[in-house]
């Protein structure tokens, strides 16, 4: 152990969380899509935050390049080490204990490792419910989450993770520890600093603990997929179901056909309820706890559904949809999501795709799908564009796919596609980042689009809590 902040963990803590054999490294060192693969002297795995404090009071005094990572199922390469082998990648994994779970008080506090689902399995035994909801839900960490701001599928009704913390415990990068996991709801106690390190991608500290709040778990839902052939529809019925439902509308998310046939094609052994000749189709779910939602008519039907089955026949009646299936129980609501969060992995399989993760104002979201599109197009004609994604906040991963036959040159047309996507977002002034946060892809892309005043406050906020650079280099700030 040649490395002289290796010998120094290995004396003051444990060799026993030291990682440095080459096979065992591998999972750290490469992202789920596999565009980014680094180099680490080793992986440390502590399993308490006093260890996170000593390992960085260690890194401060040796220099050593420390980049935290919790689940490894981030888009952007920000938990990666870079090429030069000198990074020691910081796994939160194994601080996956729950500090306390208050359902009188609607919180919860765990370790940073804690993985999502499990945070969602715990609260749901209590009738409770942890909003935050995304594909990657069985692998990714609540400091991960928190230190990418993640979005997914609930964002329209609860917020992104910002909204769902209530304080945190941070590491920093000299070792001390910034203890703030309080439970309260309300706390006006000058500059709230979470909210610097929430989305900080692992660039100004070290998340090692999070207090989370929580609402009441929905006792009934209403889900449905509809087909509609424009995009515009889309966005007139969300806003049609927000009023009709009284803001009950959990998840609302667009998927082009071509996207759904891909689907089909890589998972063949999936539930297929719609297969439309073209257009979109809609991933509709309206959830409620109160009791009177709960109400069943002579039927045996809940209100939701009522509410659910007479948005569908209007919007039918009005061509704004030519088909729609209705969830009848657990097992096809379950079904009909299984095919939305096979999306990212089915584009992964297909081809090599150009990927993006914009966001528009929810007004002009269709304009902006239409003029993407013809740029696209223009550059490669049979390219299948798969913009999907959560249409309630304005988002799409308007991604594209090699046409079906194969295209010799996909490689170098690659980029020019995507300056044709950025080219459409700027005309639109939207953000080329909605939820999966800058990380090492889009840093130079930051530099340019980014106001420079606020760039530069950035830049001071990093040099504030990072003074010697070893938190993530490289990662947002350049
Ligand atoms: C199939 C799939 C679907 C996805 N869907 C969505 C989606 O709908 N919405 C969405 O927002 N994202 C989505 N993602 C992206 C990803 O799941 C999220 O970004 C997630 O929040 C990352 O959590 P993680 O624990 O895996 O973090 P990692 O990938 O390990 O790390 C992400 C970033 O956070 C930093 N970090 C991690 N842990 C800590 C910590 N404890 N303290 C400080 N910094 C830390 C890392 O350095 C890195 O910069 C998806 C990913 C996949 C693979």
């Amino acid at each position: 152990m040649a490395n002289e902040f290796l010998k120094k963990v290995n004396a003051q803590i444990n060799g026993a969380i030291i990682i440095s054999d080459e096979k065992l490294m591998e999972p750290y060192l490469i992202d789920w899509r596999e565009n980014f693969r680094g180099r680490a002297r080793a992986i440390l795995t502590p399993t308490d935050t006093q260890m996170v404090s000593t390992i960085m009071r260690i890194a401060d005094e040796e220099k050593q390049i420390i980049v935290p990572q919790g689940g490894n199922t981030g888009l952007v390469g920000g938990g990666i080490p870079d090429q030069t082998g000198e990074s020691i990648v910081l796994s939160l994994k194994k601080m996956n204990s729950i500090i306390d779970f208050s359902p009188k008080n609607r919180t919860i506090t765990v370790q940073a490792g804690c993985i999502l689902q499990h945070i969602h399995d715990v609260v749901e035994n209590e009738n409770l419910y942890f909003p935050l909801s995304l594909a990657a839900k069985g692998s990714c960490t609540i400091g991960g989450n928190l230190a990418t701001n993640a979005g997914g599928l609930n964002v329209l009704r609860y917020g992104s993770m910002r909204e769902q913390c209530l304080g945190l415990e941070i590491v920093l990068a000299d070792g001390t520890i910034l203890n703030e996991l309080m439970p309260l709801l309300k706390n006006n106690t000058g500059y709230d600093l979470k909210n610097l390190f929430i989305g900080s991608e692992g660039t100004l500290g070290i998340i090692t603990g999070a207090c989370l709040k929580l609402v009441s778990k929905p006792s009934t839902r209403a889900t449905s997929i509809a087909v509609t052939d424009k995009f515009e529809h889309a966005l007139v019925l969300l806003d049609r179901l927000q009023h009709h439902s009284g803001d009950q509308v959990e998840s609302f998310e667009i998927m082009p056909k071509t996207l759904l046939d891909i689907i089909y094609k890589q998972f063949p052994d999936i539930s297929q309820p719609i297969k439309p000749e073209t257009g979109f189709i809609l991933f509709i779910e309206i959830s409620s706890s109160k009791f009177d939602d709960l109400r069943s008519n002579k039927i045996g039907q809940s209100s939701l559904q009522n509410i659910m089955e007479y948005f569908l026949e209007t919007a039918l009646n009005d061509n704004l949809i030519s088909n729609a299936v209705v969830a009848s129980n657990a097992k096809q609501r379950e079904a009909f999501w299984t095919i939305r969060e096979n999306a990212p992995l089915a584009t992964k399989r297909e081809s090599w795709p150009v990927n993006t993760d914009i966001s528009v104002r929810r007004d002009k979201l269709a304009q902006f799908y239409y003029h993407a599109s013809v740029e696209v197009a223009k550059i490669c004609k049979n390219s299948r564009i798969c913009g999907y994604g959560h249409i309630g906040d304005g988002n799409l991963h308007f991604n594209v796919v090699e046409s079906e036959d194969g295209d010799p040159n996909w490689k170098d047309k690659r980029q020019s596609i995507l300056t044709a996507i950025y080219s459409s977002l700027e005309e639109f002034g939207g953000s080329i980042s909605a939820e999966h946060g800058i990380g090492q892809l889009k840093t130079d892309q930051l530099i340019e689009t980014k106001n420079p005043t606020y760039y530069r406050m950035m830049t001071l906020i990093k040099n504030n809590f990072d003074p010697k650079n070893i938190l993530n280099p490289n990662r947002i700030i350049k």
